[in-house]
């Protein structure tokens, strides 16, 4: 159209990554629709990415200018940027001088892009000298990250998009991707209904619109996945559905998993999970029979303090089966952010250094330090996402700086949370709304530049690097996050080591660090990615165009070149139910919110889906506890309480009660707040949060 100026850019929402062409008018006016040319979308967005642009536009809640506190009880005051990172780099520099460089630390975001997670990444591993680096990935999919690392040998999806027209059967394990990653589950249904042959098979204790397509619905109850999946095993075993050539050429501990799984009697196994025998043979029977088997998961399977467990069995049935690195096969673990991935690239966890090297290897450790220019870099591991707020609140931590997150709302048991924020002795918020509750805690508030205003990449589910380009100025003062930490760093008088004029410096100097890695991406750069489009990692060269399926040679980053089948614990450590709490509560997500809905809950379409917080309960825990359709019901247990109407539904299965995270005090009100009763109990290889699994009561509060 005469006038208009089409920009190419990614979603800025789920692991799917989305390609999205936004259109720009002269007077400013921007709307979006799908990418055509985009081989993961394929030209469709969900309700969220069609919406994008309500959320460029509407600028009420942005956050413009730095603001700073006097101190604690002092209101915030808008500041220069100058006042505002000179003020950031003296309350640092102190607290590194008295207490050393671990009083300090980064808590980021799935959501930034890999250029900003990559200068901040570098900034305290490599400049301050701790490996406080977390971020919120560690609730999404660090569970995955470890089980593969254990199976495969390297944090590496093996699948591609293109792999779900070639499959005949899913396993969907802990995701409800109708609702979380809707355009994947779009081709996924696509396919089912052009090859009535292929099937579902849904494990969840919830009815969700993902398990309505199931051929065959698991609704097990809460922390039984293991038990299920090597039943699963057990019957492929017992019926030679497995792939004998593979097991011995490409695997390793077959035959102690195999005496395990073969100890636990089926019968038995199906009353743990509360299904029936039937169904654990009927699934034995799809799996069994396929030539193409995807399973899939997401926060179900990881939010877990058993979360690798869960991983490593399920990755176990595509070991027995040799259902990897094949077309049509393997195991897909979806993200749940659009870039987790691409943290991961750049080592942005407190026990990664960049291109998935490891903190704990030596000579990682020297090689990024030798990049870096700095003589060595602390091999203490960092803090990860709870155990920061833990050291805040007993004083080991003394600031912390968090990014493009709301850890008030979306990090479990949030009163400790607050108490963690309130003992902080400084607390910087650089965010793009004001939206955040974390706001109010903080001591000092950046405003970020928002999708649209700025340039980077994002890696997505299936590996694949995506360029976001800039189609409008930052409002107000708001600087892109990674200019912001550069600025810092050059405060902290590290400016030496942070001279880069833009994002794609910094993107060329992250991709100089991967080469000969097994995430080799030496031929990318922001040039190629904006012309010739999106490509799968890894890319060595110029000339690669990317690898769209892992281990088709059957070689596994071991050290042996063999995959690991691992034998584990089928019990669940979640803590325990009694008469007082006799309910598990989970949590989920629902269709049109993202997350804390500083961004979603600004759009009327998108707030029309579900506009309240709500609770999940089956009609015989609602009719034992005289609640009805409607009743405000209180959900409690010792750390707290939320407060909001009961939804009475045969969906859920009974003794198990949900709550979407989304809502916290400034979208609704902290009593609405599901965290305010969730588990920090957490995975002990992981250190993912266990979401999924709550003792918790239900009492009527009062009628509406
Ligand atoms: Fe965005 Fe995910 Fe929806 Fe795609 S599926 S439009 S990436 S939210």
């Amino acid at each position: 159209m005469k006038g208009t100026t089409a920009h190419k850019t990614t979603c800025c929402y789920c692991g799917v990554g989305c390609g999205v062409v936004v259109q720009k008018t002269r007077d400013g006016h921007i709307s979006v629709e799908g990418d055509p040319d985009h081989p993961s979308s394929k030209g469709m967005l969900c309700s969220k990415g069609r919406n994008l642009h309500y959320t460029v536009m509407d600028t009420t809640d942005r956050l413009l200018y730095p603001q700073m506190r006097r101190n604690r009880q002092a209101p915030l005051q808008r500041v220069t940027w100058d006042t505002a990172l000179e003020r950031a780099a003296a309350v640092f520099k102190t607290f590194i001088e008295k207490y050393g460089p671990d009083s300090v630390g980064f808590y980021a975001s799935g959501q930034c892009l890999t250029e900003e997670y990559y200068v901040v990444n570098k900034l305290i591993k490599g400049f301050i000298g701790s490996n406080n680096l977390d971020t919120n990935s560690r609730l999404c999919m660090s569970s995955a990250v470890v089980g593969y690392k254990m199976a495969l040998g390297e944090d590496s999806v093996p699948c591609s998009y293109e792999d779900i027209e070639l499959a005949d059967c899913f396993l969907i394990a802990g995701s409800n991707p109708a609702w979380n990653h809707p355009i994947v589950f779009r081709r996924m249904e696509a396919h089912k209904a052009a090859n009535p042959r292929v099937k579902f098979i849904v494990v969840d204790p919830r009815r969700t619109d993902t398990a309505r397509m199931a051929d065959l619905h698991l609704q097990i109850k809460p922390g039984t996945d293991v038990v299920l999946l090597n039943a699963i095993a057990k019957g492929l075993i017992s019926r030679g559905y497995i792939d004998e050539h593979f097991i011995k050429n490409h695997t390793e501990g077959f035959d102690t998993y195999r005496l395990q799984v073969s100890e636990r009697d089926m019968r038995e196994a199906a009353k743990i999970c509360g299904i029936s025998l039937h169904d654990i043979h009927q699934a034995v029977e799809y799996i069994g029979k396929s030539k193409g088997f995807i399973s899939m998961w997401a926060m179900g399977f990881n939010q877990s303090v058993i979360g690798v467990n869960k991983n490593l069995a399920l990755l176990n049935l595509h070991l027995i089966t040799g259902h990897i690195g094949k077309a049509g096969s393997g195991p897909f673990s979806l993200t749940g952010q659009p870039n987790a991935m691409g943290g991961r690239e750049v080592g942005g966890l407190s026990n990664l250094l960049p291109a998935h090297r490891n903190l704990a290897d030596p000579a990682h450790r020297q090689e990024v330090a030798d990049f870096w220019g700095v003589p060595a870099l602390n091999p203490k591991p960092g803090l990860t996402a709870t155990e920061m707020f833990e050291a805040l609140k007993d004083g080991r931590m003394k600031a912390i700086w968090i990014m493009c997150t709301n850890p008030l709302v979306s990090l479990p048991n949030a009163h400790l949370i607050e108490e963690a924020l309130k003992a902080a002795k400084f607390v910087v918020v650089q965010d793009v709304s004001n939206r955040s509750d974390t706001v109010a805690y903080a001591d000092l508030v950046l405003p970020a530049a928002a999708w649209g205003e700025k340039t980077g990449t994002m890696t997505n589910s299936e590996r694949r690097v995506s360029y976001l380009s800039q189609f409008n100025e930052p409002v107000g003062e708001a600087l892109p996050d990674s200019e912001i930490i550069v600025k810092f760093a050059h405060k902290m008088g590290f400016g030496h080591a942070f001279n880069y004029r833009n994002a794609s410096e910094i993107y060329d100097e992250h991709v100089r660090l991967t080469k000969g890695t097994n995430v080799d991406i030496s031929g990318l750069s922001h040039q190629r990615l904006r012309t010739q489009g999106t490509l799968q990692w890894p890319v060595p060269t110029m000339e690669s165009n990317g690898t769209p399926r892992l281990f088709a040679d059957h070689q596994f980053y071991t050290p042996s070149h063999k995959a690991q089948i691992k034998t584990i614990p089928d019990g669940n450590q979640s803590e325990p139910l009694s008469d007082d709490f006799p309910l598990v509560l989970t949590t989920g997500r629902i269709r049109d919110q993202w997350h804390t809905m500083t961004k979603t809950g600004r759009v009327n379409k998108l707030n029309q889906h579900i506009p309240k917080a709500f609770l999940e309960i089956n009609p015989a825990d609602a009719h034992e506890r005289g609640i009805k359709e409607g009743d405000i019901v209180t959900i409690q247990n010792p750390r707290g309480q939320v407060q909001v109407p009961a939804r009475i539904t045969e969906d859920i299965r009974q003794g198990v009660v949900f709550l979407p995270m989304h809502w916290g005090k400034i979208i609704q009100s902290t009593a609405a707040r599901a965290n305010n009763i969730t588990s920090d109990l957490v995975d002990p290889y992981s250190k993912e949060p266990d979401f999924k699994y709550a003792a918790v009561e239900v009492k009527k509060f009062k009628k509406i």
